[in-house]
């Protein structure tokens, strides 16, 4: 006899969507989480009792349906805080800021729309399909920083599905938002009262298929379910499936990841005299991005999250430039924070993959969800979890 009719692994929004459909359509579900926090790549700092800051994830859009519809389970989507409307900044080389359309070359841009428009996407990489929509010269200038700024990595090889995909809005609510804690609050609502279990620090670290499903292993005797949600990183979905799933296992471990390194700090408004901007976007720089808590003002304090490349910077020289891109003493940091940010880097073969990984498990029991299967976005994640679990419950 199984515990449990689903067990989650992982406790990031793609694990927080299934629980919550499983659990609402009536399954006994528990959901396992290997750290002491809920969100994974949804990470929000909170150094003082009010003033969070992303370290990772920072904006969520009312495209996002399947989210938006948990929320409104829990019965919270009333507390959904927008975000201003702010923009972005390049940091050129020379160190001077630059609006987006000072990097936009107006004339290639006109003469390339015509051909780019309407063409499909599938198949072609994002400097393939960007580059043919505003000319291969406006592609390097401006769009392969942004992109790279989007997806804390090189974008170039990026499948062009998989970026920017259009879902329906809902209109009722802010078109860009947060929540009470930052994002993170967000998910938190998601277990507020709600019809599943969490069990924190919780690693899983072995998957077997039993009689009638699974037998799962944290280091504290088996957990047993019939059905199982793996909502963890590609690399660690095929470690934990190399036994009792090797084919899927092989396709998964095809499935590059890559990291980011990130860099929070807080300063006195008054320190910092950069106009409000919603992100600055490096080009050529030591860091992919800065991402700023200006969206959501708070009447004393500012805070910066610098994206750093992997591998290039220590601590202090982080921080030194940080301050020199802010144009500010680092004596101003009155609360710094560094963690590290892992996402998949799939190539234009991935999303024909994803449809292997599909293939092998219609009529499974076991359901993969995550930022590797339908792209990267918080939307995504979500629109596959909401997918993957009607499924399910349609065995
Ligand atoms: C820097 C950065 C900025 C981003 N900005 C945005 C943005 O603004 N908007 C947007 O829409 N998207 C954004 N994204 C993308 C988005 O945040 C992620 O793709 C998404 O949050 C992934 O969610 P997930 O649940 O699939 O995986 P994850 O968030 O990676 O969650 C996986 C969870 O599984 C847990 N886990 C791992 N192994 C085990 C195990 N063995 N046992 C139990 N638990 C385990 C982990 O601890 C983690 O909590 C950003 C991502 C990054 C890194």
């Amino acid at each position: 006899m199984n515990e449990y009719d689903c067990i989650v692994v992982g406790g990031g929004i793609s694990g927080l969507v299934a629980a919550s459909r499983l659990g609402r359509a009536g399954r006994s579900v528990l959901l396992l989480e290997a750290t002491a926090r809920l969100g994974g790549c949804v990470h929000s700092w909170r150094p003082t009792r009010d003033f969070w800051l992303e370290l990772a994830a920072h904006t969520a859009y009312n495209s996002y349906g399947p989210l938006l519809e948990a929320l409104a389970d829990r019965g919270r989507l009333a507390e959904l805080k927008r975000r201003e409307k702010l923009g972005y900044r390049f940091v050129a080389p020379d160190g001077r800021l630059q609006s987006p359309i000072g990097r936009l070359n107006l004339f290639e841009a006109a003469w390339s729309l015509p051909f780019g428009l309407g063409r499909p996407k599938a198949g072609h990489t994002v400097a393939e399909w960007f580059g043919g929509l505003l000319g291969k010269r406006n592609y390097r200038r401006l769009l392969a920083p942004a992109f790279a700024a989007v997806l804390s990595q090189p974008a170039d090889s990026f499948p062009a599905e998989w970026l920017f995909r259009r879902k329906p809005r809902m209109r009722e609510v802010p078109r860009k938002f947060t929540f009470e804690g930052g994002l993170q609050g967000l998910l938190e609502a998601l277990t507020q009262g709600a019809p599943f279990h969490v069990g924190f620090e919780a690693q899983v670290r072995g998957v077997q298929r039993s009689a009638g499903g699974f037998s799962l292993d944290t280091g504290e005797g088996p957990l047993t379910c019939r059905q199982l949600v793996l909502a963890v990183p590609v690399d660690t979905a095929a470690a934990l499936l190399a036994e009792a799933y090797p084919e899927v296992a092989r396709i998964l471990q095809s499935f590059p990841m890559a990291s980011s390194e990130a860099l929070g700090v807080v300063l006195p408004r008054t320190a910092c005299a950069l106009p409000p901007v919603a992100g600055l976007i490096g080009v050529d720089d030591d860091f992919w991005s800065v991402v700023t808590r200006d969206p959501v003002p708070h009447a004393n304090w500012r805070g910066f999250t610098f994206h750093f490349r992997p591998g290039r910077l220590n601590r202090e020289e982080k921080l030194a430039r940080a301050a020199a891109v802010l144009g500010v003493d680092p004596a101003h940091f009155l609360h710094v924070t560094e963690s590290v940010n892992r996402l998949p880097a799939p190539g234009v073969k991935h999303p024909g993959r994803a449809g292997e990984v599909d293939a092998l498990l219609a009529g499974q029991a076991l359901s993969l969800v995550g930022n590797y299967l339908n792209g990267l976005s918080l939307g995504d994640c979500a629109e596959r979890a909401a997918r993957e679990t009607d499924r399910l419950l349609n065995l």
